[in-house]
């Protein structure tokens, strides 16, 4: 009896052992393709400029030397290519940098309202034509577990986005405040809108609602899920609202802690 006991107890052990080894690999499989699916999109996402340098530059040595106007013009365009394949091999570096958990995450929490004011400053400066209202309702000093860097950087993608898709409005509105435990940061533009069926999808890699648009604003697809990466490697969220060809909201949220301001005796 005792023995049959044994046996049905190592054979329970060897299933569970077995199922234990098989959800593991299951992961594997997911992690490689994952990885498999990111090398297949970037390179995708690199053969375009690659293929427009290589036709500026047959026209160039076919054409180039005699006619000043397709000297002028491919060099031009050629240089542009450039810009943006700098700039797309730059984010998909920090993508994949914030996909390895190799980020060191910032235990001190920050105070954001100085942040969110210095960016602000930066874009006032950089685009003067363009009204960026800033509105803190933070109650009391709020402080933030982010580095202060990783805020700024999400910061800027999210306005850099305002302004990209702007579509000729001017006011860009960015919100502090606190919901619930939480610190909000919100911008808002009043620019070409986001369709409902995309809200979620913006923050896949290399998703645009329009890809020529995007393209011509010098938009590769990745800052809003490299803006993503960030703030959920805080444990924090981030989301879109939108009425088509009216506004557009993202909002982030993170955690945050409230420091009383004490009366000094
Ligand atoms: P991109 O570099 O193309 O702007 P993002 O990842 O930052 O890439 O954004 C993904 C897509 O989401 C954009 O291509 C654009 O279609 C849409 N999008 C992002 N922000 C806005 C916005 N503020 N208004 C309208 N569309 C937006």
């Amino acid at each position: 009896k005792e023995r049959v006991r044994q046996d049905k107890n190592q054979k329970d052990e060897i299933a569970d052992l077995s199922n234990v080894f098989n959800e593991m690999m299951d992961d594997v499989e997911i992690s490689f393709q994952k990885q498999k699916q990111f090398v297949e999109d970037a390179s995708h996402e690199l053969r375009t400029p690659i293929s427009i340098l290589e036709g500026h530059l047959k026209l160039l040595n076919r054409w180039g030397k005699n006619d000043p106007e397709v000297l002028e013009e491919s060099l031009k365009a050629s240089q542009q290519e450039v810009e943006r394949l700098k700039m797309l091999v730059y984010e998909l570096l920090e993508l994949t940098r914030l996909e390895s958990d190799r980020l060191e995450l910032a235990e001190d929490f920050i105070e954001p309202v100085h942040v969110v004011e210095d960016v602000v400053k930066k874009f006032t400066l950089l685009y003067p034509s363009l009204t960026f209202k800033y509105e803190n309702s933070l109650k009391s000093e709020m402080k933030v577990a982010i580095a202060e860097r990783h805020l700024e950087q999400v910061l800027i993608i999210l306005l850099d986005n305002a302004v990209k898709y702007s579509n000729g409005s001017t006011t860009v509105e960015i919100v502090t405040e606190q919901i619930q435990d939480h610190f909000a940061l919100s911008i808002k533009d009043y620019g070409i809108g986001i369709p409902k069926e995309d809200l979620e999808k913006v923050f896949d890699r290399f998703y645009r609602v329009d890809k020529a648009r995007s393209r011509e604003k010098g938009g590769q697809g990745l800052g809003l899920s490299i803006a993503k990466r960030m703030v959920n490697n805080y444990k924090g969220t981030i989301s879109a609202d939108s009425e088509e060809g009216e506004w557009t909201i993202i909002t982030v949220k993170l955690n945050g802690v409230i420091e009383e301001i004490t009366q000094q005796e």
